[in-house]
């Protein structure tokens, strides 16, 4: 026990440290990878004391961390940790509960389950889907696209689960051709290989009659995949029709909504993502806009007896009771995931989750307000939701700008390419990001656009 309390105390006075350094240290690293793994040093031939592991870890690596969770933070899409979710998931390490089975860890089963639940009510989604609590939103899309090409394959009269791929019909995937990567990986484990790739409108959302053209020009088992929330323009597919069209040709439809899918909590967005609950599976992630920690997805699927038929172990020696949550992960033995989201929707409530996801969309559009005043900056997309495109005249300038920014070191935002041209992309995605954040970043993007000289 002593070595225990001795090490959490240390690990709980590091952890202090770094979240009160977030305000003022420059947001990326001062140091690469290499130099960390110098620091970090040789194996040695014998122990060390808990606590001193963990002030060597914290020491070693502190010059290699980047204030991911500070609010100037805009890079990919990446959330921060709310209070009460960080809390919950240093519970979650010291209770070492193992969440694959009802009956060994009744509090992480029951959990998940509520949480769950929750997630549906907030999101507008099926009350009978079923929530699997998975890594990321690539495994969430791998844990959905799983179910549905066994189910797409069993309404055609093949049993790809025992069968295997080889000798059944082939799966047709149509996609838009501004999907994120993480729907191809997942496609390629599943043995399904390339989408095909419908073609995006200009805010990049896919074109309704072009997939109608493509439905129509095939057969056979079909899964489309739609998105909720693109990762330049923040948009979202045109759901309510695509989905009618792909389900009159009998196909999944799948929904990548990694960031995107909260949306759905707040009537800001009802428009915008109207027929989003008529889909068979949606993906999401907790870590992104709901700010809980790593590593948190959620695969949520309509047809709950389809999702365990896909993913359920069998084994003598589990003891297997219906609804345990290895039934809805690809994964036996696993962190149970649900408490700190648990933690994080009842730390905000119902309207703390809307006023969350309005007050990030805000922010992105006082980006975009403020960036048009920069001279020689053109704000890309229409600012839908959190995320938002600059570019600073020409490819070479607009890299001079990203790269200046990372100098100046007051923000962190991705260099990119969108629609062919490179961009400085903003995603507002942490829940500490205030005006002051805001202000402070656009002055520095303001120094970096000046320092690049003139157009
Ligand atoms: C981040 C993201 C993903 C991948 O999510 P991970 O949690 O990183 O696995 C998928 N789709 C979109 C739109 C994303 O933004």
């Amino acid at each position: 026990m002593e070595a225990r309390s001795a090490a959490l105390n240390r690990a709980r006075d590091h952890a202090t440290s770094w979240l009160e350094s977030l305000d003022e240290r420059p947001v990326p690293a001062r140091v690469d990878a290499e130099e960390v793994a110098r620091r970090l040093g040789e194996l040695p031939e014998g122990p060390t004391p808990a606590e001193e592991v963990v002030d060597l870890l914290a020491e070693a690596c502190e010059p290699g961390l980047v204030a991911i969770p500070s609010g100037r933070f805009f890079g990919m899409v990446i959330g921060g940790s709310l209070p009460a979710a960080l809390g919950a998931d240093w519970l979650t390490s010291a209770w070492d509960q193992n969440v694959g089975l009802r009956s060994l860890t009744p509090a992480g089963a029951a959990v998940e389950e509520v949480a769950g639940q929750w997630l549906l009510d907030l999101l507008g989604l099926p009350s009978g889907s079923a929530v699997g609590f998975v890594t990321g939103a690539t495994m969430a899309n791998f844990t959905c696209l799983a179910t549905a090409r066994d189910t797409v394959l069993r309404r055609a009269g093949y049993d790809v689960q025992t069968a295997g791929l080889a000798g059944g019909p082939a799966v047709r995937v149509l996609v838009g051709a501004e999907r994120h990567p993480s729907v191809d990986l997942p496609l390629r484990f599943l043995g399904l290989g390339d989408p095909h790739a419908v073609p995006a409108d200009e805010r990049g959302r896919i074109r309704a009659d072009a997939l109608r053209g493509m439905l129509e020009s095939g057969n056979g088992p079909t899964i489309v995949a739609l998105q909720a929330g693109n990762i330049h323009s923040g948009d979202f597919d045109p759901f309510a029709e695509c989905i009618a069209l792909a389900h009159q040709h009998g196909a999944w439809v799948h929904v990548d909504g990694a960031f995107g899918l909260w949306a759905a909590v707040s009537p800001r967005w009802r428009e915008a993502v109207r027929g989003l609950a008529d889909a068979d599976s949606w993906a999401t992630d907790a870590h992104k806009t709901l700010n809980v920690p790593y590593d948190s997805g959620l695969a949520i699927v309509r047809d709950a007896d389809a999702l365990a038929s896909s993913m359920a172990m069998h084994g003598d020696y589990l003891i297997e009771a219906s609804g345990d949550p290895q039934e809805r992960t690809p994964e036996l033995s696993r962190r149970g995931r649900g408490f700190a989201t648990w933690a994080a929707l009842r730390s905000l409530g119902r309207s703390g989750v809307v006023d969350l996801v309005e007050r990030l969309a805000r922010h992105a559009r006082a980006f975009a307000a403020g960036a048009r005043e920069i001279p020689g900056c053109e704000v890309l997309n229409e600012v839908v939701f959190t995320q938002v495109c600059l570019a600073f005249g020409d490819d070479g300038r607009t890299r001079a700008v990203a790269a200046a920014l990372l100098a100046d070191g007051t923000t962190w935002m991705s260099g990119s390419r969108w629609h062919d041209r490179a961009i400085v992309r903003i995603s507002v995605s942490n829940w500490s990001t205030t005006d002051d954040d805001v202000r402070r970043s656009l002055d520095a993007l303001r120094r970096a656009a000046a320092s690049a000289g003139p157009i």
